[in-house]
């Protein structure tokens, strides 16, 4: 029988539930540790190298701290995000600032810090200059459009709202360089939850001539490429993870053939990935509320949709392993749903599962990026807490579960007593 690996048995869930209630996300600090270990470790030929982990993945500077600790730096989109990643000590260049429809504010603490600002158009040349100032280095974000096949994410280049045309890198690059700027980097990111590993060595490779035409037309040179994130995870078990020593290597021989030939190493290059570093290492305890029998079966669990929303969202398959019932034969068909009066408010729909009672326990895999960090307080939901399961096999709690009083914080109950 197909499954997925836990990094916990149910009894040892049993004695955490006594301590957190579910719903949690729990995330498994090892398996977290090693596989961002490897991602350094097969890209150490490349001096400079580094991965700035996509906080909007797991924004929690407890995980933001771990993954400094193996080299990493950070990679955001607005000003919680930066101030989150300082927080964990992440800040001045170890941030990258990957935004887009970015007000001035934010592009102002990101010069302020010293972080590596990636334009997302090239109108906000003219609009980082006259609000701002312009930083030192800078880098200008890619859309290949119909250059490039995208995949069901992040969709077709074209239809993506990020980045600039090919003409407009060439007219932007020789537009800050006119206006002083000398250090140069440059950014893309066209595909999400890819498992192809072919796709990021040819994105590598359509970089990498890109930069060779850039340096010829402009004579500039680059300090580094930054090839994005979108690197994809096996969400269902009988899918494989992207290999990523071979990512590796056939990036390296591009690297050797385009960049080294050309004489223009040394590059860094850099990964801004996130579902790759936490999805699979995250999972979303449950208990069963109730059984129900309609015209289908459903199991109704304490969690839902809010707590977890890519089935929702995107129709994503998130496999599900009963606890206790792991050899247990496959014998019903359930829709599994939580208690939002939303009709997709589903974690499967018609999966065949083990027998399910009340109370039974259920793990929601690979909810370790865009889990908890997608979470909302539609119908008055609660964001649940989450733990992390520290190498030791302790359980830290690092973010409480909400309280009514945290969702009455923002309501102005002064003004409502003189309010009729
Ligand atoms: C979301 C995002 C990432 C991370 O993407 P993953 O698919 O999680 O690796 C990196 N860079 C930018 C600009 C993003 O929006």
């Amino acid at each position: 029988m197909l499954g997925k690996q836990l990094p916990f048995n149910k009894a040892q869930i049993e004695g955490i539930i006594n301590q957190f209630p579910t719903p949690f996300h729990i995330y498994d600090e090892k398996a977290m540790v090693e596989n961002a270990k490897k991602l350094v470790q097969a890209f150490a030929w490349n001096e400079g190298f580094k991965e700035f982990f996509a906080v909007k993945a797991t924004p929690n500077p407890f995980i933001i701290k771990l993954l400094k600790q193996v080299g990493f730096g950070a990679d955001c989109s607005s000003l919680p995000e930066i101030e989150l990643s300082e927080k964990a000590g992440i800040t001045g260049s170890d941030i990258m600032f990957t935004s887009n429809n970015t007000p001035v504010y934010e592009y102002k603490k990101a010069l302020e810090i010293g972080a590596n600002i990636n334009l997302d158009d090239i109108s906000h040349i003219d609009y980082l200059e006259q609000n701002v100032g312009l930083p030192n280095i800078i880098a200008c974000r890619y859309n290949p459009g119909s250059l490039k096949a995208g995949n069901t994410i992040i969709g077709e280049p074209e239809d993506a709202k990020y980045g600039f045309t090919k003409e407009q890198m060439f007219e932007g690059y020789r537009i800050l360089k006119d206006k002083g700027i000398k250090r140069f980097g440059i950014h893309t990111m066209v595909a999400s939850n890819e498992l192809n590993p072919d796709y990021f060595i040819e994105t590598a490779e359509l970089m990498f001539n890109l930069v060779v035409e850039l340096h010829k037309k402009l004579d500039i040179r680059f300090e580094f490429i930054n090839l994005g994130g979108g690197i994809g995870i096996p969400y269902r078990p009988e899918q494989k993870p992207v290999d990523l020593q071979y990512v590796s290597n056939g990036i390296r021989k591009k690297f050797d053939e385009i960049i080294v030939a050309n004489g223009l190493a040394p590059i860094k290059l850099f990964w801004e990935a996130g579902r790759v570093i936490t999805g699979p290492y995250g999972y979303l305890v449950t208990k069963v509320q109730h059984i129900k029998k309609t015209y289908k079966k459903f199991v109704g669990l304490d969690a839902s949709m809010s707590n977890l929303m890519r089935p929702a969202l995107y129709g994503a398959y998130h496999h599900i392993t009963v606890l206790g019932k792991e050899n247990a034969p496959l014998l019903e068909k359930y829709d599994v749903t939580g208690s939002l009066c939303e009709n997709n408010d589903k974690f499967a729909i018609a999966r065949q599962l083990p027998i399910i009672e009340p109370n039974d326990i259920l793990v929601i895999h690979d909810s370790g990026a865009h889990g908890h960090a997608m979470g909302f307080n539609y119908n008055a939901k609660l964001r649940s807490s989450e733990l992390l399961l520290r190498t030791d096999e302790s359980v830290l709690e690092i973010r409480r579960a909400e309280t009514i009083e945290d969702y009455f914080a923002t309501l102005n109950f002064d003004n409502l007593k003189h309010f009729n």
